[in-house]
C-alpha cells in the first residue's frame, strides 16, 4: 500500500481553502465546472482538452454540448449522433476520431464497465477521466502538475498527484457537484495558471506559500 507524499496534507488544505475562498484569482470559471454539468459531460470535456487548450474549449463548450443527445443517459448512439458531434467539434480542428473517442467515453461511463478502453488518449487524460467519473484512484500528471510538484519540492509528481487526489477523495474538496479528486487536480491547474506559472513562480504572493515545502 502506498503512503502519502510527505507534506501533501497541509498543502492540500491550503490549496483547497484558496480554491474555494475569496481570492479573486482563484478558481477559473470554466463552463464544465458549473453546477448541473453531468459526469458524462465532464469526462467528455477531458477528452476534448487532450488536444486543445482549456480556454479554447471553454469558448466553444456550450455550442458543443448544448442538446448533445448522445451524452444523455441511456441514449442509443447511432452514426448520425457521431456525425453531429464531429460537426460540433470541427471548429476546434477536431473531427470524427475525437467524436468517436467521446462516444466511447460515454458508453463506458453509462455502462459502468471500466476496462482499458484504448481510446488513444494519454495517461494524463485517462487519469482525469477516472477522477471525473469516480473510477478508482488515479495520478494524472501533465506538464502543469509536474511543474507545480517539482518546483514546490516533491521530486515525484505522480506520487504528489496520487496523494493529493487520494486525500481529496478521503476528506472532501468541493464544491459538492465536482468529484473531489477531479476538483483537487483542477485546483493544481489553477494554481499553476495564476501563481506557479511556467515562466516564473510568484512565490511571494502565492496563497500556498506557508505550506509549500519549498519554503
Ligand atoms: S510557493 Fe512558489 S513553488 Fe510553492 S506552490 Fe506557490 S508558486 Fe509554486
Amino acid at each position: 500500500m502506498s503512503t502519502a507524499a510527505p507534506g501533501v496534507e497541509p498543502f492540500a488544505r491550503q490549496l483547497r481553502a484558496w480554491w474555494l475562498g475569496g481570492d479573486t484569482w482563484r478558481r477559473r470559471g470554466l463552463p464544465w465546472r458549473e453546477e448541473g454539468v453531468t459526469t458524462l459531460e465532464l469526462a467528455a470535456t477531458e477528452a476534448l482538452m487532450a488536444q486543445t487548450p482549456a480556454d479554447v474549449v471553454a469558448f466553444h463548450w456550450w455550442a458543443i454540448f448544448d442538446g448533445l443527445r448522445l451524452l444523455e443517459p441511456g441514449a442509443m448512439v447511432g452514426p448520425a449522433d457521431v456525425e453531429d458531434l464531429a460537426r460540433r467539434v470541427a471548429p476546434l480542428g477536431l473531427g470524427d476520431r475525437k467524436a468517436r473517442t467521446m462516444v466511447s467515453i460515454a458508453e463506458v461511463v453509462t455502462t459502468g464497465r471500466w476496462t482499458e478502453p484504448g481510446w488513444g488518449l494519454g495517461p494524463y487524460t485517462l487519469g482525469m477521466v477516472r477522477l471525473a467519473t469516480g473510477q478508482g484512484v488515479a495520478a494524472p500528471v501533465d506538464t502543469n502538475v509536474s511543474r507545480v510538484a517539482r518546483r514546490a519540492g516533491w521530486s515525484d509528481p505522480e506520487d504528489f498527484s496520487r496523494s493529493l487526489s487520494g486525500w481529496a477523495t478521503a476528506h472532501g474538496w468541493g464544491p459538492d457537484h465536482l468529484p473531489p479528486g477531479y476538483a483537487a487536480l483542477s485546483a493544481v491547474m489553477d494554481l499553476g495558471h495564476v501563481y506557479c506559472r511556467a515562466a516564473v513562480g510568484s512565490c511571494l504572493v502565492c496563497p500556498c506559500q506557508s505550506e509549500c515545502p519549498k519554503w
